[in-house]
């Protein structure tokens, strides 16, 4: 191979392809068929007398800091690459041209504190280039400048599956930076150190290293409960919770599911999972359980508000509407990004 192709400029074309098409992936919050997850019941109670939990009498925390992100692709582009030395014997994915997703993705955090209510306290929005082409380079537009991401292509995961899973990733990465900022921002309005709680909507993969954090799971597609306590579930009543279990799947945490007020309906209306750190004593987890009921219920949303109520709490459906905001207008990122790939 000559220098030359090294310092030849990417060159890529956008596909016509609806980026919205599919998107429901965006939310998948849980794995699919998990059902090997292994279970621990009896930290707080043993399995033969577990019942619901009624909220118990904690001190507030000092601040509640709601994280969140959005994700969004703006476009699916080929990206052309180098003729190769010699041809490939499987000319399995090597084409003239590989597919890339050019993608907008934004995460913040609402603080509610009792000094200043709820408030937007950190935001943080990129732009990024997904791809498995090794010879990618940052896209520059007038719409801003698509980071490069490249992730080694192990030809066995679907092609898109595998950049989607990236830029989740990316995601997750800058949750953390808003997270750790916030924190560094409640300094100065009065909040004690160490005394804020950390929800984060979604799974706490990855992000189990954060002190007093919970994650927030509100579409539920698994039974991970042995079948009579899973059964207890949907015999909680608003506010009440299950005892702290242990869950692993990939990875380990503590659990609970909490029903917040909502009308009586399906069995599960108004159910949650939170999860905790598996690393942290199990008395400590039990805290933050019952800190989850003195503190979620208050933010849960109302049905006629909220589709998705009451399990989208408010501070967090507000905090998304202005994520979605920084991402931009589609329309005007499309006309961008064709017009860089046509410079
Ligand atoms: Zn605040």
């Amino acid at each position: 191979m000559t220098s030359t192709a090294h310092a030849a400029r990417m060159r890529f074309h956008v596909d016509g392809w609806d980026p919205t098409y599919g998107s429901s992936v965006e939310n998948a919050e849980n794995t699919i068929g998990d059902s090997t997850a292994k279970v621990i019941p009896d930290l707080e109670l043993a399995p033969a007398d577990w019942k619901p939990i009624s909220p118990s009498h904690v001190p507030d925390p000092g601040a509640v800091l709601f994280v969140d992100g959005v994700r969004r692709v703006e476009a699916r582009i080929w990206i052309e690459q180098p003729p190769a030395a010699e041809p490939a014997p499987s000319a399995n994915r090597a084409d003239d041209a590989q597919m890339a997703l050019c993608a907008s993705y934004a995460a913040g955090t609402v603080c509610c504190c009792p000094d200043r209510g709820a408030h937007l306290l950190t935001i943080e929005s990129r732009r990024g280039l997904f791809t498995t082409a090794t010879n990618a380079v940052d896209v520059p537009t007038t719409a801003g400048t698509y980071q490069a991401n490249i992730t080694f292509d192990d030809q066995e995961e679907n092609l898109a599956v595998l950049l989607s899973a990236a830029l989740q990733r990316r995601l997750g990465d800058l949750e953390i930076l808003v997270a750790a900022n916030a924190r560094t921002a409640l300094a100065g309005h009065g909040v004690a150190a160490g005394s804020d709680l950390l929800v984060v909507d979604g799974p706490l993969r990855g992000r189990t290293h954060l002190p007093r954090a919970l994650g927030l799971i509100k579409s539920h597609r698994t039974a991970y409960l042995p079948p009579d306590l899973h059964a207890m579930v949907s015999a909680l009543a608003a506010g009440e919770r299950t005892p702290v279990f242990l869950m692993g799947t990939s990875w380990d945490r503590h659990a609970w599911y909490l029903r917040l007020p909502c009308t009586p309906g399906a069995p599960w209306a108004g159910i949650v999972r939170l999860e905790c750190a598996a690393d942290i004593p199990t008395p400590e987890a039990i805290a933050l359980a019952n800190l989850s009921q003195l503190i979620l219920p208050r933010y849960a949303s109302c049905e006629y508000k909220d589709a998705r109520a009451p399990q989208n709490l408010v501070p967090v459906a507000g905090l998304e509407r202005e994520l979605r905001r920084r991402l931009g207008n589609p329309a005007l990122l499309s006309r961008a990004l064709r017009v860089a790939a046509a410079s």
